[in-house]
């Protein structure tokens, strides 16, 4: 971005988020030897902090340079052999997208549609696969976060569901906006691929995969027979166990993404998922009491404290208000995809975020619309947030004094 304008062009969008200065600090660094003896230093205690934040003691992590997408693909070919079945719901530009890849690799993918607003419905995948007798389907992939709609699944609920039918699928869970935002257990709700990527809730810029793996991953990996090279796990564990990489790693990443989790675990991970969904219910006091407008996402089970998508009148552009918030107010908010674009704008609420820097997407959006010709009463949005949050920080706040009492 040229510096035409001071002060801050803020990033409102799903990722890539805001990069904390502690992590461009600690990528600011002169190229090192990626065989140095002193590499496993890094990398060792590193894997056992990304596994901290997906919540798993059992799994193993892999980072490549890549992006979330490539860690979907590298879960797929290293667990499936050709034509197997895999059963995916479809609701979003991003479930739509994992759908279309397994159906381009050459898997059997039976792509169920559900409402845009809605996500993974438990009780559904419980009967689909009570059905399934003699066990076609091996993987089940939900979308923890369909950053398109602003929904979340709740994936403990399908795991439920999974061991209600007592079927022996692979769980896949894109976590790619969800990860280190929103509660994620990989050991407690047996995911066996999770899927993260580092622009998100990671606070990294894009470049790297990130992704978690159960041991019934690696039972299922020694089977698969698609074909699998660059992505592939054997030469990761093969060289991992060392502290190394099979190829030259981004190691300015590699520090970023330690600082990331520094910085998440000295915030404490439950308070940074407390955080979002504060900020995220701020916003949403905003569009829904503020505004008086709609959601994406159809009822509060879907609600997503990571992103939301507004819903313009019917006779209104949201496009135009996205090109308003850029060009006069030095917003990026986020645009609505394929099916959903013109209809909704984004606001994306996860990262680096404090409660002022979210009142500036609030107050740019409300200014984007009014502009747009969109009827909202100005400084309604603010109104309802702001009053949310005062009192939502001051109840965190007396929260904080008892435990550090019973501390002390
Ligand atoms: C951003 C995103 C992706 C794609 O990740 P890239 O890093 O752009 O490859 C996949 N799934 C979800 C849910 C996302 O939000």
């Amino acid at each position: 971005m040229s510096r035409t304008h001071p002060g801050r062009f803020h990033i409102a969008i799903p990722g890539p988020t805001n990069i904390p200065e502690r992590i461009l600090n600690a990528m600011h660094i002169s190229s090192e030897d990626q065989r140095n003896p002193e590499i496993p230093n890094l990398t060792i205690p590193l894997y056992k902090d990304v596994k901290k934040v997906f919540k798993s003691e059992k799994g193993s992590v892999f980072l490549f340079p890549g992006s979330g997408t490539g860690a979907w693909e590298s879960a797929i070919i290293n667990t499936m052999s050709p034509n197997e079945k895999v059963l995916i719901y479809r609701y979003g530009q991003f479930s739509h997208l994992w759908a279309d890849m397994f159906k381009r690799l050459g898997l059997d993918a039976e792509v169920v549609e559900r409402e845009w607003g809605t996500g993974t419905p438990p009780e559904e995948v419980e009967k689909t696969l009570k059905n399934d007798t003699d066990h076609k389907i091996k993987v089940v992939c939900v979308t923890q976060n369909e950053t398109a709609t602003g929904v979340t699944s709740n994936v403990e609920d399908v795991r439920k569901a999974m061991d209600a039918a007592n079927h022996p699928a692979l769980l896949f869970v894109d976590g790619v906006s969800s990860i280190a935002s929103i509660d994620f257990r990989m050991d407690e709700w047996k995911v066996d691929c999770a899927i993260s990527g580092s622009q998100k809730g990671f606070m990294l810029p894009s470049g790297m995969a990130i992704m978690c793996v159960s041991p019934k991953a690696l039972e299922a990996h020694k089977k698969a027979e698609l074909k699998r090279c660059y992505y592939s796990w054997e030469d990761q564990i093969a060289t991992n166990k060392d502290g190394y990489f099979p190829y030259t790693p981004q190691i300015p990443m590699l520090r970023a993404l330690q600082e990331s989790c520094n910085m998440i675990f000295e915030e404490g991970l439950e308070n940074v998922f407390k955080r979002h969904h504060r900020i995220a219910e701020g916003v949403r006091k905003a569009i829904l009491e503020g505004w008086q407008l709609k959601l994406c996402a159809k009822d509060p089970y879907w609600y997503s404290d990571t992103v939301s998508a507004i819903v313009v009148p019917e006779d209104k552009d949201a496009k135009q208000v996205l090109s308003t918030a850029f060009n006069k107010y030095h917003l990026s908010l986020g645009a609505g995809l394929t099916e959903v674009a013109g209809k909704v704008f984004r606001i994306g609420h996860l990262g680096d975020l404090n409660e002022l820097q979210a009142s500036a997407f609030i107050n740019g959006a409300e200014m984007a619309m009014i502009d747009s010709g969109i009827n909202v009463k100005p400084g309604s949005g603010i109104a309802a947030a702001s009053e949310y949050w005062r009192k939502a920080l001051e109840n965190d706040a007396k929260v904080q004094s008892i435990s550090n009492k019973e501390v002390a």
